[in-house]
Parts: structure tokens; C-alpha cells; sequence
């Protein structure tokens, strides 16, 4: 199949598809300008589909890899951060964690894969652990939870943020089982959490809870951990400074 037969096929014009070369006679100039055309068409369709992509997504904010500063992560592998932004491990069906303090740029590195793979044509979805818990219980009170399942597990790629700022009781401890066993090999999962694994125990009602959620989130994971100070506060102690410098003669 030519080029231009394949970009009539994705924009589902069987109809000029079928008889294009007909009426352009073989005029390989108005073959050239068909195509042009159909590029066209296609880049622009493409582009709405990621922008409703990042939209469903529903970030916080959208940002993405270039306005990260790996300078204030030096211990972070930054071409292990890039091989992931590629997105090879949503076909392979693996996880991603990032674990630090606050401010560090948690959120900000799961969106920036979060925005890739949307550009890439998965579905993804953003949801804080405790939206994502009150959502989940709330359909279960409403005998919804199935149908939310299901449209969880339809995701390429959930993003879960800010595991362990609240504790989980019982009830929600299962909720949270329930969907990352759905995913377990199956789909994948981007947690950012502030504890170390051992600390996960004071999230869940028991230890015995926190290591089968554990478990199946590290078996297929790259876990990337971040320190150092928060990058909000370092920036406004700097922007400050620089504002004090500017006033003084
Ligand atoms: P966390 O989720 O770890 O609490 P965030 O990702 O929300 O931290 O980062 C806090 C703020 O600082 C955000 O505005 C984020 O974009 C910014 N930030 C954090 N680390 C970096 C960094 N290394 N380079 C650029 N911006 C950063
Ligand atoms: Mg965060």
C-alpha cells in the first residue's frame, strides 16, 4: 500500500481511495497534492485525538519533560526517566513508582508520562489515591462498582498520585486491592507515593495488606526515588533573593 493509500485509510475515504487513481490518471502531480492534502487531514486529527486524550486524562496540570530540571535530581537515572517516557512499558504491561518527599517532582514525572502516552494513543487517567478511593466507595454504595472496574481496566495507564498522605481503612484498603490486582500483568499503574515500602504498613489496616499491595505493584516495576529538597521551595527561596537583589542599589 502506498503512502497515500494509507492515509486515506485511516481517514476512511474508501470511496476517493477506490477511485483516485482513476481520475488523476497516473499524474504524479495530482497524486503529490491528494497527498498533501490527506497529510494534512491526518496530522490534524491526530493532534485533536491526543489533546482529548490529555483532556480525559484529567492532570492536574499538563507538563511535560522539558520543563523539568534533572539538575536538581542528580541522583535521579535521567536516561532511564527518557527510555520510559517512550512508553515501551505500557506494551509491556510493567509499573513505575516514584517515591520521595513532597516537592520534588512526584507528580510532575508521572504527568510528563502521563502526557507521552497520551501522544502515543493510550488512554490514560490521573486520579490522586484519595479521589480515587472516594469515587471507588461511593460507586460501591450506588452498586456501580462494576461498571467503574471496567472502565478502569479499559485504561492503558492510571496514574495514581500521592499514596500514603491519608490512611486507608479497611474498606478502602480492598477497593485499592481490587483495582491494582485487576491490573497486575495485565495493564499498567504509575504510583507516586511519600513512603518507603517498609512505611506502607501505616497506610494499610494491617501488614499483611500493605505487602500484597506492595507485591504486586514492585513485581514488574521500575522504582525511581527521589530526594533532596522541595523544588517549589528551593524556586522561592531563589525568585526572593534575586527579588531582594533587585531592590537594594
Ligand atoms: P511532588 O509531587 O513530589 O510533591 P511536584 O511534582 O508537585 O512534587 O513538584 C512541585 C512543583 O515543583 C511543581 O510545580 C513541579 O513542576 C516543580 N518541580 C519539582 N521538581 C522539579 C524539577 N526537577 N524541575 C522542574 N520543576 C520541578
Ligand atoms: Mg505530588
Amino acid at each position: 500500500m502506498t503512502i497515500l493509500q494509507e492515509l486515506l485509510k485511516e481517514l476512511r475515504l474508501a470511496a476517493i481511495l477506490a477511485n483516485y487513481q482513476r481520475i488523476a490518471k497516473n499524474d504524479v502531480e495530482k497524486i503529490g497534492y491528494l497527498q498533501d492534502l490527506a497529510s494534512i487531514e491526518v496530522a490534524r486529527r491526530r493532534e485533536g485525538s491526543v489533546r482529548a486524550r490529555i483532556a480525559a486524562a484529567r492532570f492536574p496540570v499538563v507538563k511535560t519533560i522539558d520543563t523539568f530540571d534533572f539538575s536538581a535530581q542528580s541522583d535521579l537515572p535521567k536516561l532511564k526517566i527518557l527510555e520510559i517516557l517512550d512508553c515501551q512499558f505500557i506494551a509491556d504491561r510493567r509499573n513505575v513508582v516514584f517515591l520521595g518527599p513532597p516537592g520534588v517532582g512526584k507528580t510532575h514525572l508521572a504527568t510528563a508520562i502521563g502526557v507521552a502516552a497520551c501522544t502515543r494513543g493510550y488512554r490514560v487517567a490521573f486520579m490522586t489515591a484519595a479521589d480515587l478511593l472516594m469515587t471507588l466507595m461511593a460507586e460501591k454504595r450506588e452498586h456501580r462498582l462494576k461498571q467503574r472496574m471496567k472502565l478502569l481496566d479499559r485504561l492503558d495507564l492510571l496514574i495514581i498520585d500521592e499514596l500514603g498522605y491519608i490512611p486507608f481503612d479497611r474498606e478502602a484498603t480492598d477497593l485499592l486491592f481490587q483495582v491494582i490486582s485487576h491490573r497486575y500483568e495485565l495493564r499498567s499503574l504509575i504510583l507516586t507515593t511519600n513512603l518507603d515500602f517498609p512505611e506502607w504498613t501505616s497506610v494499610f489496616p494491617d501488614a499483611g495488606a500493605a505487602s500484597a499491595v506492595v507485591d504486586r505493584i514492585v513485581h514488574h516495576a521500575s522504582v525511581f526515588e527521589l530526594n533532596g529538597s522541595s523544588y517549589r521551595l528551593a524556586t522561592k527561596k531563589s525568585s526572593s533573593a534575586s527579588g531582594k537583589r533587585a531592590k537594594s542599589p
